[in-house]
């Protein structure tokens, strides 16, 4: 196979678009200068849309779980009771940095391919009124599930006055992220998922709410992850630390394609992504991990039952240069992830269903090829076209 070739179809980091490519080989430009300052003052408006908020959105040099932790030592202290909301591997994570900042943690763990139940929470925090955050993840990469945020935070407002922290790193900007009108008090995201950058920034946007607790917490300790020094320069179009300059000129770029496209076609896109790529699993009876109510559209785990994920991932790998994701911790072996978010549209969705059709071939699993791409083709030509 031709070498230098890949299809990387994991739930990031994704693949970049090559305008955003090209822009990051702009030569590098002072970063006290004024030029970055307009940079910054460029970027802020588009940013902000994507994560449905007026306020700052800081930018920290860090891959997401930057953000997670800054988001735990900023708003807590040592002691504080939290609770975290584990639906896989990413809740498990931000349980971990509660952990290891000693604070009191509370965790209500969902079986993996399940949603988290608003009610259930509600109920929780109506018996610890002492709870000061809950922490929960709105697209679960591990499972593919798009946990139901907004209706979580409508129930924790009924009983409690916790602030509301959500790691969005593989749903914002793919997936309807209304910050301030869902009372969400922290977001973060990353800039390898659906904003189709390359790892090493993370996006920290934090409600009034936040802010009044954030400015007055002196217990933490933290200097580098200090939101306000982000907020204080971010105010005034700059950073407090050398910026990722780099990647502060993909994300214009990739800023400006997402303005291109609008954020309603964005979303719209992904939602297509994701019904084409279950239609297809479905067709070729292969069962996926998650209902269709809980199913996020930046990602797809499938579990076959007959035959071993890693072996059909090699395959596709060595044959096609597709690169899939296996499942994690206890799903290791038992699933495997399709990513079809940012720089990704229902072309390379038929691609690779069409590729992952060979792949079973090719280990005696599918005896009639194009059931998958045409399931796929049916559900495109409904959604874009309302044809059939
Ligand atoms: N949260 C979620 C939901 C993620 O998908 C990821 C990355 N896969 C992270 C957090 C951690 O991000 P990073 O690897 O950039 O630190």
């Amino acid at each position: 196979m031709l070498k230098d070739y890949q299809l990387l179809r994991i739930p990031g980091p994704t693949p970049i678009p090559p305008s955003v490519q090209l822009a990051m080989t702009k030569p590098i430009i002072g970063h006290r200068d004024q030029e970055t300052k307009d940079l910054l003052k460029r970027i802020k408006p588009s940013l902000k849309k994507i994560f449905g908020t007026k306020e700052e959105v800081v930018i920290l040099a860090g891959s997401g779980t930057a953000g997670m932790e800054a988001a735990v030592v900023n708003t807590v202290s040592p002691g504080d009771e939290v609770l975290v909301v584990v639906t896989g591997s990413f809740g498990d994570r931000f349980a971990k940095i509660c952990e290891a900042y000693n604070l009191h943690v509370h965790k209500l763990e969902y079986d993996w391919g399940k949603a988290l139940n608003p009610e259930e929470i509600k109920t929780y925090l109506t018996k610890h009124p002492m709870i000061k955050a809950v922490f929960a993840t709105h697209c679960e990469t591990s499972t593919s599930v798009l946990n139901p945020i907004h209706k979580l935070s409508a129930s924790i407002k009924e009983v409690s006055d916790a602030l509301i922290i959500v790691d969005g790193v593989s749903s914002v900007g793919g997936v309807e992220m209304k910050m301030d009108e869902w009372q969400i008090d922290v977001c973060i995201t990353g800039s390898q998922k659906a904003l189709m950058l390359p790892p090493g920034l993370a996006f920290v946007a934090t409600s009034q709410r936040a802010w009044t607790i954030i400015e007055k917490n002196n217990q933490s300790s933290h200097f580098y992850l200090d939101l306000r020094k982000y907020q204080n320069n971010i105010q005034q179009d700059s950073t407090p630390f050398t910026p990722a300059l780099s990647l502060l000129f993909g994300l214009e770029q990739s800023l400006q394609l997402m303005e291109e496209e609008g954020l309603h076609n964005i979303i719209k896109r992904h939602k297509t992504m994701k019904n084409m790529t279950r239609n297809a699993f479905k067709a070729l009876g292969i069962p996926l991990l998650t209902n269709d109510k809980d199913a996020s559209p930046t990602v797809t785990a499938v579990k076959p039952t007959d035959f071993d994920p890693d072996r059909l991932r090699k395959i596709l790998k060595e044959k096609f240069g597709l690169v899939l994701a296996g499942g994690q911790n206890h799903l290791k072996r038992k699933i495997f992830r399709f990513g079809h978010m940012g720089y990704c549209t229902p072309a390379d969705v038929l691609q690779t269903i069409s590729c992952i059709e060979l792949g079973l071939a090719n280990i005696g699993k599918l005896y009639s090829l194009g059931i998958g791409v045409n399931a796929a083709q049916v559900t495109y030509l409904q959604e874009e076209f309302h044809e059939i």
